[in-house]
């Protein structure tokens, strides 16, 4: 089943997304990515779809199934911040950001089920973060949106683990992207001294333990938070 793949990547056109789609493509597989903007990296299918509506996501993977095939690797990637303290922070703040991190993930992810349960096989890969976890001085919005990607893993894994799918939850640390680079010096230097490895990673270094997750090495592995982060939340 897994020889002949179709993998959908969520904000696939820039950042860790683009990343893993480019590690998809490199393995072989047929590989579409959605984006509000831009495109994917090449050998890649760019779908236009925003993750808070339920109707363009679903229209996307219409167009992928006919394009491509049923898609059977899912990577639920697209994510934004708003970063402010809680005293400051505003009603849209804060439901936008769920709205797009973990809402998006439910619409992505259920319409991604369909094709998976009808082939018995599947993966689900969602990209969470180590604040999720860690927690985060201004982020409440995010790191709770972060956190409850695992709670939604875990019971998809109760729900559809008999069905041959697993679903696990990668959880970056600091990555080299546009969402980091919008950080001040002199916090992207404060979070450094505080990681272990001593340096950010790059976007690629996430992409393969993705790409490993979705391989069938991984096959018996769901449930699971697997951090990519220098050792900043020491495994969780
Ligand atoms: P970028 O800001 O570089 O990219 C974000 C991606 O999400 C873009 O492709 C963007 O599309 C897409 N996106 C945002 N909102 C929507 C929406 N409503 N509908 C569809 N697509 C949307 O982020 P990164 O690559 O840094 O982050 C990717 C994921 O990794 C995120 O979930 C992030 O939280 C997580 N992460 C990042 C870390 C880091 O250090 N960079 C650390 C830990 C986790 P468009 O370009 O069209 O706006």
């Amino acid at each position: 089943m897994s020889d002949d793949r179709v993998v959908l990547v969520t904000g696939g056109n820039r950042g860790i997304g683009r990343a893993i789609a480019a590690r998809f493509v490199a393995n072989g597989d047929k590989v579409a990515v959605t984006a509000r903007s831009g495109e994917g990296p090449e050998g890649t299918l760019t779908v236009r779809a925003d993750v808070t509506d339920a109707a363009s996501v679903d229209a996307a993977f219409t167009e992928v199934e006919e394009k491509l095939g049923p898609v059977t690797v899912v990577v639920a990637n697209a994510g934004i911040t708003k970063d402010t303290l809680l005293l400051r922070m505003t009603e849209d703040d804060f439901d936008s950001v769920v709205d797009t991190n973990l809402g998006g993930t439910f619409r992505v992810v259920k319409r991604a089920s369909k094709g998976m349960l009808k082939a018995r096989w599947g993966r689900v890969v969602l990209i969470s973060s180590v604040v999720g976890l860690y927690g985060s001085a201004g982020q409440i919005n995010y790191a709770s949106s972060k956190a409850g990607l695992v709670g939604f893993a875990r019971s998809l894994t109760r729900e559809l683990g008999g069905r041959g799918i697993t679903a696990n939850v990668v959880a970056p640390g600091f990555i080299e992207t546009e969402m980091t680079a919008e950080l001040p010096e002199e916090k992207k230097a404060e979070y450094k001294k505080a990681i272990p490895a001593g340096r950010y990673a790059s976007a690629d270094e996430v992409a393969g333990v993705v790409a490993w997750l979705a391989s069938d090495d991984a096959a018996y592995i769901s449930g699971a938070v697997i951090p990519v982060d220098g050792g900043l939340g020491m495994g969780h």
